[in-house]
């Protein structure tokens, strides 16, 4: 089997854009793949740098890695892709790029196969996949509250929000000083109790953090939290520096998640081995795709850390990290975004199957679902020129 074809698609249906590409092969079975990235501009570089696999006028990089090749090969491309993008650092775009293909050839070779991915990523450790979901903070501790209650309702046991969102939110991924407001602080805390006292003992409380805060103001905050049972405190600082998280890290008792925006098995290594967080949380569509989360999960076996992957994109970033966890011992839940599931539903056939809390994947070979063509372009990203 050769690949003959790589297309791209971006669409915005619900505030974020979201990378979709599919790889064509000389025996009619095509795969779909995801690499979206935060924020509009996020998305557009990884799409054209997608574009280049295919177009690029330069035949000796680029335009060689992908055309032509078996995609049954799937770890020799993924290092063939990978190491294309070196010299300009390997990590985050060109780990997005390499996520896409890589859950793309997934696919392919599911369908070649006849099997479901899961089945041939070494078979079901469990039938269905736990998922945790999010809790609006932005209305306030009354509202949050009620929300909570609402997902509770729904079947959801876990539930995750970022309480300090009013004030810090607009510094997302704007880090400056670290710091919150007395009342930040204080807001923050209200919010906890209220969805604490309104789900009972019995619902797991995750926060995120988004990185926000410098070491003292993120001790400050976990001890303060840590009363209302806390499952974890994620990012609590940025991810660059693992000194910094080993500082907060000695300083509480509470339960520490990070991964989302470390790159691949080897930005893993130091957090195994200096026992730097609980839980981890690699994303999907950025690390590395389908082969690197379960490569790294079963680095993080090795450890005894549980895994649950990071979801805050589109629909196959949900399917890929489920296929995987379908097959991985050490799983604590699969995140996903409740709040953008009719826009998932508009992007792949058939719908997502969630009841109850959990997501249940079919039998269908490789990810089991395809690309709704005409919702994707419907909802064009008006940045993509197409
Ligand atoms: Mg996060």
């Amino acid at each position: 089997m050769k690949i003959t074809d790589l297309k791209v698609w971006l669409t915005r249906p619900a505030g974020r854009t979201w990378v979709f590409l599919q790889i064509d092969t000389d025996e009619g079975i095509s795969g779909v793949g995801e690499a979206s990235s935060p924020g509009g501009g996020g998305s557009i570089l990884v799409g054209r740098t997608i574009r280049l696999l295919k177009e690029a006028s330069y035949t000796g990089e680029f335009r060689d890695t992908l055309i032509g090749e078996n995609p049954m090969d799937i770890d020799r491309l993924w290092h063939k892709v990978y190491r294309r993008f070196t010299a300009l650092g390997s990590r985050g775009l060109p780990t997005a790029v390499v996520s896409g293909i890589d859950i793309a050839l997934w696919d392919i070779k599911g369908k070649a196969l006849g099997r479901p991915v899961y089945d041939i990523l070494g078979g079901k450790f469990r039938d269905k996949v736990l998922l945790y979901t999010h809790v609006n903070p932005s209305k306030g501790p009354k509202a949050a509250a009620d929300h909570a209650k609402r997902l509770v309702a729904e079947g959801y046991t876990a539930l995750k929000t970022d309480p300090f969102s009013e004030e810090m939110g607009p510094q997302h991924r704007r880090y400056t000083t670290g710091t919150i407001s007395p009342q930040g602080e204080e807001k923050a805390e209200e919010i906890i109790a209220a969805i604490r006292e309104a789900v009972g003992p019995k619902v797991e409380i995750l926060i995120d953090a988004h990185g926000n805060f410098n070491v003292p103001t993120a001790v400050r905050l976990m001890n303060r939290l840590s009363k209302y049972n806390l499952t974890w405190f994620e990012e609590p600082c940025q991810p660059e520096s693992f000194d910094a998280l080993q500082q907060v890290r000695q300083q509480t008792d509470v339960p520490i998640s990070v991964g989302e925006r470390l790159y691949t098995r080897y930005d893993f290594v130091p957090v195994f081995k200096n026992r730097l967080a609980d839980y981890i949380m690699p994303d999907i569509v950025w690390t590395g795709g389908i082969s690197e989360m379960k490569k790294i999960a079963t680095m993080a076996e090795a450890y005894y850390i549980p895994i649950s992957p990071h979801d805050a994109m589109g629909p196959l970033q949900a399917i890929a990290g489920a296929h995987v966890m379908m097959t991985v011992p050490n799983f604590y839940r699969l995140e996903f975004s409740r709040a953008s599931l009719e826009a998932h539903n508009g992007c792949i056939n058939p719908p997502l199957d969630i009841r109850n809390g959990y997501i249940h994947l079919s039998d269908r070979p490789g990810l089991g679902v395809e690309l709704n063509l005409d919702y994707i372009k419907a909802h064009s990203d008006p940045d993509w020129e197409g």
